[in-house]
Order: structure tokens, then C-alpha cells, then sequence
């Protein structure tokens, strides 16, 4: 019998493992690790991503060690084709101790890769740069009690406007996110408690149902746990910059890991359930009918919105910039 401390064979070639995958039942050492993410990863990107003429794909990346892994599989799977043109581009929040490093990380990430990089920050798209909306958190409340009260709701919006700019800059036909299995999990979970089940359903991949004009988002990394990604990327050697923004710890989201972890732990592959409900609730609608909200140009800032003003224009109102 193997003893506690015995490191478990890799169930392909006997080589000691790095991970045993509780939902699989398998071990897998580093190199066949790799191997089997970058094969999830194929079939993803085959399902999600349509390649019917000239593509260029914009890869969102933040430094971390998620879109780092994501980059580089699709340098390997796509890289090479002469109608796929890959760029990685970074949006700076404006976040001090935490973004410069991170951009940093990702510069070198794309010279090891050979990909073109670009950036723009929330200043450059007329937004304040998260510190200082951080430090006027308290008299934004005061002004308007009901405006979001945590620093990420602000965040989240611009950075979405942030990559539809970038988007803009290279003309992408469609945006890769680093999203991991973990990502998807919680925020499934978090839209199913606060019963926002039409959000679930926008959630990418948007492959068979694009919100007009919005390049659409594939997240070709959904069915891989994060312990994976971050093996795989010490496993290539990409340069990661591991920190966590100083704002996560307060958000939902913060709580949301431990939660699906723990209920990983006492049954693993609830991740996966968890990913798949997602799946099974989209397939009840038709991509048409998914689709059929009415989209419509800001009528103050002309990016594509649902609503009369968009969400960036809100908060801007709300945080004093005009
Ligand atoms: S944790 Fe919140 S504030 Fe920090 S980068 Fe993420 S969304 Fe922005
Ligand atoms: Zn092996
Ligand atoms: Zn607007």
C-alpha cells in the first residue's frame, strides 16, 4: 500500500505526478498535465471559435498566470496560421503596488511569445484610475447612498469598455478571456443566489449567439481548474506576476472561492456541475431568442449598450467625471 507521503505516479507513465485530479480520478505528471490541457483547450477552441477568413483574435491578458496560459496555447494551436493574427492587450486600472508589476509581466510574457502587445488605462477612456475612485469610495456614498459600494463594481465596467477599446485599436473580430474552470463556477453561482439567471445566459462563450455590435468573447480555458492553469504556467516557464488586487478581498467573489472550493472538496466535480447547469440553461433558449435584446448606441458616449445610457456613463456621473 502506498504510503501518505509516497508522491502518486502519473496514471500515463508512471512519472511522479504533480496534480491527482479528484474529479477524474487520474495523476497526471507535468508534461502529460500539459498535454491534456492543451488538448481541452483544442477542443474548446474548436467549438468556440469560427475561423472563416482573415481572424484576428484579441487576447486579453492581465499579467496573471490565467491569460498567461491562455496566450500561450493559442500561440501553439493558432499561432502559426497564416489568417489568424494574435494580439495580447492589457488594461491598466490605475492601481499602484499591484498593476505596474503585472504589466510588466505581461510585456515579457508577449516578447518570450512573440506577440504584439497594447495597452490603454481607464484614464485614457476618460474614467479615474481605481485608486482614486478607491480613495472617493466615502463621498461618492455620500452624495449618492445607493451607488455600488464596493471598488470592483466600478472596475468591472471599465475594464469591459476598457477591452471593447483595445478592440477597437486592432479591429478584433473576436476577445479570448483567461476565465478558468474556478472563474466560471463561482460566477455561475453567484448569478444563480442573487437569481440573475439572464446574466448567466450572457456569459461567454458568445460563439452562437454575438450581442451586436460587440466582438465576442470565447473562453477557451472554462474546463480548467485553476490549480492546473497555475501548474501549466510554472511548467512553460511564463513570466506570472501572482499577487491579488488589494480590492478583491471584500468583494462577493473573494467569498464565492471559498465556497466552491469547499464544496469541491466534499464532492469534487461540482465545479464541472456547476459549469454544465450553465450550459443546460442556455440550451434552453435559442441563440435568437438569447440574443434578442434590443442593442442600441449610448446616447451620450455611442458605445453599444442596452439602455439609453450606458452602465460606463452611469458611473461616471456617479464618481464625478465628465
Ligand atoms: S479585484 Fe476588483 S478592483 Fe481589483 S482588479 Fe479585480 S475588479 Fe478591479
Ligand atoms: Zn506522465
Ligand atoms: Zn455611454
Amino acid at each position: 500500500m502506498a504510503s501518505a507521503f509516497e508522491v502518486p505516479a502519473c496514471s500515463v507513465c508512471r512519472a511522479p505526478a504533480v496534480v491527482t485530479q479528484a474529479y477524474s480520478g487520474q495523476s497526471l505528471c507535468e508534461r502529460h498535465l500539459d498535454r491534456s490541457v492543451r488538448k481541452k483547450v483544442g477542443r474548446e477552441l474548436r467549438k468556440q471559435l469560427n475561423i472563416d477568413g482573415p481572424t484576428t483574435v484579441l487576447v486579453a491578458i492581465s499579467g496573471g498566470k490565467d491569460s498567461a496560459v491562455l496566450l500561450s496555447m493559442l500561440v501553439d494551436l493558432i499561432g502559426s496560421r497564416p489568417d489568424v493574427r494574435i494580439v495580447a492587450g492589457c488594461v491598466d486600472e490605475g492601481i499602484e503596488g499591484y498593476r505596474p508589476p503585472s504589466i510588466e509581466a505581461a510585456a515579457q510574457l508577449c516578447e518570450m511569445l512573440d506577440v504584439e502587445f497594447i495597452t490603454t488605462s481607464f484614464e485614457d477612456q476618460d474614467f479615474l484610475a481605481m485608486d482614486e475612485v478607491t480613495s472617493s469610495l466615502n463621498s461618492i456614498l455620500d452624495r449618492t447612498p445607493e451607488a455600488p459600494r464596493l471598488p470592483c463594481s466600478y472596475c468591472g465596467v471599465f475594464r469591459r469598455q476598457g477591452i471593447n477599446a483595445l478592440v477597437e485599436m486592432v479591429d478584433a473580430d473576436v476577445v479570448a478571456l483567461g476565465h478558468n474552470l474556478d472563474d466560471m463556477a463561482q460566477t455561475v453561482l453567484m448569478n444563480l443566489t442573487a437569481g440573475e439567471v439572464e446574466r448567466s445566459r450572457r456569459l461567454a462563450p458568445h460563439t452562437d449567439r454575438p450581442a451586436e455590435g460587440l466582438a465576442p468573447r470565447i473562453v477557451p480555458l472554462r474546463w480548467i481548474p485553476e490549480q492546473e492553469v497555475h501548474l501549466v504556467a510554472l511548467h512553460r516557464g511564463l513570466p506570472i506576476h501572482n499577487e491579488v488586487c488589494p480590492n478583491a478581498e471584500g468583494a462577493l467573489r473573494w467569498r464565492m472561492r471559498d465556497v466552491v472550493a469547499t464544496l469541491e472538496e466534499d464532492r469534487p466535480g461540482t465545479r464541472h456541475g456547476l459549469v454544465r447547469s450553465l450550459d443546460a440553461i442556455r440550451a434552453m433558449t435559442p441563440p435568437e431568442e438569447a440574443g434578442a435584446q434590443p442593442i442600441r448606441a449610448c446616447e451620450r458616449c455611442g458605445s453599444v449598450s442596452s439602455r439609453p445610457v450606458c452602465k460606463a456613463c452611469e458611473m461616471r456621473d456617479l464618481v464625478g467625471v465628465k
